[in-house]
């Protein structure tokens, strides 16, 4: 039987570039993944003759890895259209204008917003996010949720609403009362401050060329044959001189082991011998947030018209975000939108259609009714699919970060875990994702 160098588990963007340095380094590699393309979490499709990414695809000026390997990968980038007015939809539901980064709520309520996002940056300037649990206040943030702290720092409902929209609904996209106070730190600590994830023009400032699924599928292409598709890893034997990575009735050696799937899928396989109990417990209270992107097409982007951006913010509607995402030469108009954690739950209920209605009603709430009648309509299904099983990535529940620290970073004999999900800098992102990867292949490499 061949002993391979390394076998890389998964083609996301995390195991594809730990499997492309490796491969440069002049290892003797395979990477093994389980669904029938590369990508994971990125993924574009072409629907009625056009490009829709229907995972990430936002890349933000602070993410260096990403954007090195971007240009290592001859990709070319475009900004996010943004030109005009942004909306805020209210708790009555009435739309108003703005422009800049303020909302227009009224003067308490700004002030309110205000002093929360300067606690929250003075907060996250002192959190590392590769070790927040080295906060000399981490065990108090980490037991408390999200919501409990918000509503210890204000009394302003619609500051507290807004402020609990950035981290909860847009990043972590679960309920503020189901993760802790310090998840949240790290959650904007990754991103370099608060401010970063409430600056739209910030966080959502780039789009690749083709879209961002063109990584996974140019890293791929260099890596030829070395990836081989539908091979879904069931087990993994391992000791100290290696591990026999079992795929079907296949049995494949080598002398380490990549093992790039997130957390939650990890106990999909089986170890021999058994992981041990703190790691398996640790993965437990690692869960996906739910997060529907919805996407549609006119045939004009009829809001540009009308002195519109395209972006919008609702904390109290279906579609609490919503932005232009136009790809760059079309003349059709697109919109994306996000229904996250509990309203998703309750629209992943419905009908297709019924879904598709009330999605669209919440945007008429935004642009009027010539957004009831889109010309093609698509849905993101991550939740659908067992290989994945949610979206964006997972977090920890209250408590967690400080009591499994760094576990879930941690090899086990010859097998090293990650991807974005365990990232410090770049979490839940595609910039982690790479940060991960290449520090997996820097480990294999070192003999660690
Ligand atoms: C809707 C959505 C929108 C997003 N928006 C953005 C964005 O705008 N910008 C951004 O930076 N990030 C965004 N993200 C997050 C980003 O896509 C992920 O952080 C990143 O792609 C994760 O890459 P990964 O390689 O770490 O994990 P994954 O992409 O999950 O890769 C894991 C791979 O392992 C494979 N696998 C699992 N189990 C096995 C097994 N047993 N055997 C073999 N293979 C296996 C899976 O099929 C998968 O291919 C978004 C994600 C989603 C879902």
């Amino acid at each position: 039987m061949t002993t391979y160098d390394a076998v890389v588990v998964g083609a996301g963007v995390t195991g594809l570039v730990a499997a492309w340095r490796l491969a440069e380094a002049g290892q003797d590699m395979l990477v093994l993944e389980a669904r029938d393309r590369v990508g994971g979490r990125l993924r574009s499709e072409v629907h009625d003759g056009s490009l829709f990414e229907i995972g990430g695809q936002w890349v933000s000026p602070d993410q260096d890895a990403l954007k090195a390997l971007l240009d290592e990968l001859g990709l070319r980038t475009f900004p996010r259209y943004r030109e005009g007015a942004s909306l805020y939809v209210d708790r009555a539901g009435e739309a108003r204008q703005f422009t800049g980064e303020d909302l227009p709520v009224g003067p308490a309520t700004a002030a309110a917003i205000e002093q929360l996002t300067k606690t929250l940056d003075d907060l996250t300037a002192e959190i590392d996010p590769d070790r927040p649990w080295e906060h000399p206040e981490a065990e108090r943030l980490d037991r408390i949720t999200f919501q409990h702290w918000l509503e210890e720092q204000c009394d302003d409902v619609e500051a507290r609403d807004n402020v609990a929209l950035y981290i909860g609904p847009a990043m972590l996209t679960k309920p503020v009362w189901t993760f802790s106070a310090l998840q949240a730190l790290l959650m904007a600590a990754s991103a370099g401050s608060f401010q970063h994830l409430v600056d739209a023009d910030f966080i959502l400032d780039r789009r690749v060329d083709g879209g961002l699924a063109s990584v996974p599928l140019e890293l791929a292409r260099r890596l030829g044959d070395r990836v081989r598709l539908s091979q879904d890893v069931t087990a993994v034997e391992y000791d100290d001189e290696g591990a026999t990575v079992v795929v079907g009735q296949e049995r494949i050696r080598a002398r380490r082991v990549v093992l790039a799937v997130p957390p939650p899928l990890v106990k999909r396989i089986r170890f021999t011998p058994e992981l041990p109990s703190e790691h398996r417990q640790a993965r437990e209270h690692q869960s996906f947030g739910l997060v529907i992107k919805v996407q549609v097409e006119y045939p004009t982007p009829f809001w540009r018209e009308t002195g519109l951006s395209g972006t919008g913010f609702g904390p109290y509607q279906l579609v609490h975000e919503v932005y232009d995402n136009t790809p760059e030469g079309y003349q059709t108009g697109h919109l994306v939108g996000f229904v996250s954690d509990e309203e998703a739950d309750r629209i992943g209920r419905l009908s297709a259609d019924d879904r598709q209605a009330a999605v669209l009603e919440s945007l008429v709430g935004y642009f009027g009714e010539q957004a009831r009648t889109p010309t093609t309509y698509v849905e993101s299904d991550w939740q659908h699919q067992e290989l994945t099983g949610g979206a964006y990535g997972t977090s920890f529940d209250v408590g967690g970060l400080t009591r499994y620290r760094q576990l879930l970073r941690e090899p086990i004999g010859p097998i090293e875990f990650g991807t974005s999900d365990v990232s410090g800098l770049g979490f839940q992102h595609v910039d982690g994702a790479v940060r991960v990867g290449t520090d997996l292949a820097q480990r294999v490499l070192s003999g660690r």
